[in-house]
């Protein structure tokens, strides 16, 4: 298909339902959850409401329930819902079960379709996946992987320690990254295995008290202790985890960047909304020079990062498996976001860095995108490594 910036009839329709549904129902819910937390019971009110709007997880298919849309689509559709924070879970298109739904749909044998995607799907349940490990185990770095699976007579068995887990309390099951399962080497490469929260040895011993606060079931601490699952349990081959971890990883990414982009808007929309209302030194706000400068490289910034965003999800969409370009469009617009969030938090003033204002809720969830999902030293690393690659063998 060629590239092309128009929107498909169907996807205008879909992005002012989304609109509306944030507008009435999402974003009067917001200060309930900045105070109180976000509560599998919020999830489920929030989740009626996004099914009653009939937008329901645009990114899957519709054979599962989903909007069926290709990739280049999802992300006009998930900016919209990340106008709120609470906006991606209401259409089930909220990390990290939209990055396991995705890896569960391409990798995911029937029974497992059955079992743990099907209810994912329908938001009967939560998921959580767990790759990052206390040092000295896997964070930036996969190959640091301590968490091992081994086979056992009766199936595998999983030994380890994982920290920052989101969603991990309350979660029904654990998509668990491991080393070992390789069939010309049972101690080499990475399996992915799916855990079920009960299972014995499976046990969530704290949370990190993070700077962000929207995110269902906080990011836990988790202990696997000789937890043992069947065959039936491996998530595509034994020793491919590396490989499944890319199929996640490079949407994934894409999704979190459609989500920030939302939100960013939202908290310069506020901030652009103050520069009008309020007066100083016998002017606008919105007229003084330096807050010009502000307004103006916030606008540059989210047209760079939307321009880069649909380029990207629509090589994706065209077949592309998007390791370089996502790389590059994650750390532009992780960055763009950052910067545009707080230019907002600056132009608001003190009542920027509030909840009340939403902007500093904004400003302190989005800090961390810079570091999950690769911090932007990683990737710049792996962009850079590539073109010297390519400069080598030129
Ligand atoms: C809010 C939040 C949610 C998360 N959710 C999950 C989850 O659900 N599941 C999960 O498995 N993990 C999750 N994580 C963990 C996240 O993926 C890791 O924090 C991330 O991969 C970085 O690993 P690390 O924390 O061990 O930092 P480290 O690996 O110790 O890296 C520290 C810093 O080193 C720098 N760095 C890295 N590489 C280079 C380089 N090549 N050159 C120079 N500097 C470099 C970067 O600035 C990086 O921030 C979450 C993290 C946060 C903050």
């Amino acid at each position: 298909m060629p590239f092309q910036f128009g929107l498909d009839p169907r996807v205008i329709d879909w992005r002012d339902r989304i609109r509306a549904l944030v507008e009435d129902v999402v974003i009067p819910l917001e200060q309930r959850a900045f105070a109180d937390g976000i509560d599998d019971g919020l999830r489920r009110e929030l989740q009626a409401a996004g099914k009653s709007a009939g937008v329901w997880a645009p990114q899957l298919p519709i054979e599962l329930g989903g909007g069926g849309f290709r990739f280049d689509d999802v992300a006009v559709l998930l900016e919209e819902a990340g106008t709120s924070l609470l906006g991606a879970l209401a259409i089930n298109a909220a990390a990290p079960d939209e990055g396991n739904l995705h890896l569960l749909n391409k990798v995911g044998s029937p029974e497992q379709r059955e079992r743990y995607l099907r209810p994912l799907a329908d938001g009967d349940v939560r998921s959580c996946f767990a790759m990052t490990e206390p040092p000295p185990g896997a964070g930036s770095d996969p190959a640091a992987l301590r968490t091992t699976v081994r086979r056992v007579d009766d199936g595998w068995r999983i030994d380890g320690e994982k920290h920052l887990i989101t969603g991990a309390e309350g979660a029904a099951f654990c998509i668990v990254m491991a080393r070992g399962g390789s069939p010309d080497d049972l101690e080499a490469g990475a399996t992915m295995v799916l855990v079920d929260a009960d299972a014995p040895g499976f046990t969530i011993t704290g949370h990190a008290r993070t700077i962000d606060s929207t995110m269902v079931g906080g990011h836990c601490r988790v202990r696997l202790d000789g937890v043992t699952v069947p065959d039936s349990a491996v998530l595509g081959e034994p020793g491919a985890g590396f490989r499944y971890a890319q199929v996640r990883l490079a949407p994934a990414r894409m999704t979190h960047c459609m989500r920030w982009l939302g939100a960013a808007r939202r908290a310069h929309e506020i901030a652009v909304r103050r520069a009008v209302d309020r007066t100083m030194f016998g002017s606008r706000l919105g007229d003084l020079g330096m807050a010009q400068a502000m307004i103006a490289e916030n606008e540059i910034d989210l047209a760079a990062a939307r321009a880069l965003l649909w380029h990207t999800c629509w090589q994706l969409a065209e077949g592309s498996r998007g390791g370089e370009e996502s790389s590059r469009a994650k750390v532009f617009i992780s960055e763009a976001v950052g910067r545009v969030v707080d230019r907002a938090v600056q132009l608001a003033g003190g009542l920027g860095t509030s909840e009340e204002l939403v902007i500093g809720r904004i400003y302190a969830d989005a800090r961390a995108f810079r570091i999950y999902d690769g911090a932007s030293e990683v990737h710049k690393m792996s962009i850079a490594g590539r073109v010297l690659r390519r400069a080598t063998s030129a």
